[in-house]
């Protein structure tokens, strides 16, 4: 890997605090909205939406960098004041996409973050004023650029003086035309193991479909990803741009339901939505379900155990001491009481010790059976 100076991983990885967002740290961030602001009650719905789903940062693009001169190419500054109205009613952070130099001086006060897009990645003299100002980037991985080439562009903005680079990957072009792009999802493992800073992964533009998204987001935060941008829109059939990518906004509420779990299970967290009471529940209800299928994993680990202890060894204190011990300390990291812990685990303990007598003595009894052969008396 070429000259990483500034992006190259040191002893610490980078979070970005953002007006009360924290990027790259234990929490997921989610940030969502259309592809194009097209209207004030669109962006109105949209942000009502990703507040509801969880999201804490709203997205929509006023200047597009379109692939043809003659599709829709954004609503500039009128597109600006909706977004920005919008993520405000809403207590969201706000974030759109900058082309060049007076695109950048028109939404560099306004905006909580600025992306540069795909087709910009490597417009050096964009990277380089991105780097005079004083909020944080997001830097879209570009369509046919290898990851060195990516983190380069992030060194461009990096050396410029602005630290606070967000790494995005978009999916990139390869011979599979099943998909708009290919989401290269080691990308975001590799560039979190070259790199401090924090990766965030983008389905919509990788995936170019919608029947896509809920799937590649979870896998993104499996890879390590520590955030998703997501194009949803109020109503995709009628979106001026990337409509068939879009989550409908119910898909997207959803969607962020189901990201808590698979959060947990990479040790981050991502708390879905102020939610109403019906989601709420929803949410409960997942969890509970997660409780019980991973409390009857943990029964046939322990249950596999008892093959391998004596009788009188079923129940080893010691050891239940020292589970406890971690586990308290973890309670008390995540702001739970302690004493919960310690009374699910001791019914935890002790149903898994009579589990393990019972199938220890099954076990037996299936040895001295052996010894007459069904058939003989
Ligand atoms: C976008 O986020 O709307 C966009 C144009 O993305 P990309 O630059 O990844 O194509
Ligand atoms: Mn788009």
């Amino acid at each position: 890997m070429k000259d990483l100076r500034l992006a190259g991983l040191n002893s610490e990885r980078s979070t970005i605090e953002v007006n009360g967002v924290t990027i790259g740290g234990k929490e997921i961030i989610l940030i969502g909205g259309p592809c194009a602001v097209e209207s004030s009650i669109q962006m109105s719905q949209a942000a009502e939406t990703v507040k509801r789903a969880g999201g804490k940062i709203l997205r929509g693009g006023v200047f597009k960098p379109r692939t043809s001169p003659y599709s829709f190419q954004g609503l500039g500054q009128e597109g600006l004041n909706y977004l920005v109205q919008a993520a405000k009613e809403q207590g969201l952070l706000c974030v759109t996409e900058v082309t060049d130099a007076p695109s950048l001086d028109l939404v560099v006060d306004k905006v909580d973050i600025i992306q540069i897009g795909a087709r910009n990645m490597q417009n050096f003299e964009l990277l380089k004023l991105a780097g005079k100002i004083n909020k944080p980037i997001i830097l879209k991985r570009g369509l046919s650029a290898t990851i060195e080439e990516w983190l380069l562009a992030a060194e461009y903005i990096l050396a410029a003086g602005n630290p606070h680079v967000i790494l995005c990957e978009r999916g990139i072009r390869t011979f599979e035309p099943s998909t708009r792009n290919t989401l290269d999802l080691s990308a975001v493992v590799v560039a979190k193991e070259l790199s401090h800073l924090p990766v965030i992964v983008d389905p919509s533009h990788a995936a170019g479909r919608r029947d896509l998204i809920s799937s590649l987001s979870k896998a993104a935060l499996a890879a390590g990803a520590d955030g998703l941008l997501i194009e949803m829109h109020p109503n995709p059939i009628e979106a001026v741009s990337d409509g068939p990518q879009s989550l409908y906004p119910e898909e997207f509420v959803q969607l962020a339901r189901e990201l808590g779990v698979v959060a947990e299970s990479v040790k981050r967290v991502f708390l879905g939505g102020e939610g109403n009471l019906e989601s709420l529940r929803t949410s409960i209800n997942d969890i509970d379900q997660s409780i019980i299928e991973l409390l009857a994993a943990r029964m046939q680990l322990v249950n596999k155990l008892s093959s391998q202890k004596r009788l009188d060894r079923v129940k080893d204190a010691s050891r239940e001491k020292e589970i406890i011990q971690r586990l308290v300390n973890l309670a008390t990291d995540l702001q739970l009481p302690s004493e919960l812990v310690k009374r699910i685990y001791s019914l935890i303990f002790e149903f898994g010790v009579q589990s393990q007598i019972k199938s220890r003595l099954a076990q037996e009894k299936k040895l001295d059976l052996s010894f007459y052969p069904t058939g003989s008396k």
